[in-house]
């Protein structure tokens, strides 16, 4: 059960909204082990819940470890846009009853929206890499101060050429403190 995992009482109370009671092999492997602070290689499908499974321990962290530092504190980086939909929709519904808010960056939406929003400072950033590194080029978000960063679906990022878009987002954030996770389906056992 969820409520077996210490997890926050609000990301609990999404949980039971969403109607999900039970974590799936991947959230239960991933979950206690990301929320002991550790950097992690998930071999992960879609439909395994590995969402849930990097979400949840990330955003716990935010609502337990207050900062007064700005920008960004979680970083998601999917390799297109309809995960990236996806994603920003599952932490809409994961931060519901949460003092979060989330951000999404992506190709195709109007840039000038986007930097409107980024001068918020999300807490959470989803987006792929290739619109995300114009915004870091302009200085529009701040990165030196994250605190975790998730590349999702890794394989596919590298399989669409986006190796150097993401090593360079990679370079502008903070090389220390940061706890890093990499999703992919097909790491080797
Ligand atoms: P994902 O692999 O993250 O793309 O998730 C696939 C689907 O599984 C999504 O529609 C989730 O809402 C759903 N899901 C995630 N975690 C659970 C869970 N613990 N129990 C049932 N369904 C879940």
């Amino acid at each position: 059960m969820f409520a077996e995992l210490q997890l926050d009482k609000q990301l609990l109370r999404a949980l039971e909204k969403l109607r999900l009671e039970t974590p799936t092999d991947v959230q239960a492997k991933t979950i206690p082990e990301a929320l002991a602070g550790k950097d992690l290689l998930v071999n992960a499908h879609t439909g395994s819940g590995k969402t849930a499974a990097f979400l949840l321990p990330s955003l716990h962290k935010l609502l337990t470890q207050s900062t007064k530092k700005p920008g960004t504190r979680l970083l998601v980086l999917s390799p297109t846009r309809e995960l990236a939909r996806q994603l920003f929709k599952n932490c809409k519904d994961l931060i519901q009853f949460c003092p979060l808010q989330v951000g999404l960056i992506m190709g195709g939406d109007e840039f000038k929206y986007q930097r409107a929003m980024l001068r918020k400072d999300p807490e959470v950033l989803i987006a792929t890499p290739g619109r995300l590194l114009e915004h870091v080029k302009h200085e529009h978000t701040e990165l030196s101060n994250l605190e975790i960063l998730v590349l999702d679906e890794a394989d596919r990022m590298l399989d669409m050429g986006l190796a150097d878009d993401v090593l360079e987002i990679v370079n502008a954030c903070n090389q220390t403190d940061r706890q890093t996770m990499l999703f992919s389906a097909t790491l080797a056992h």
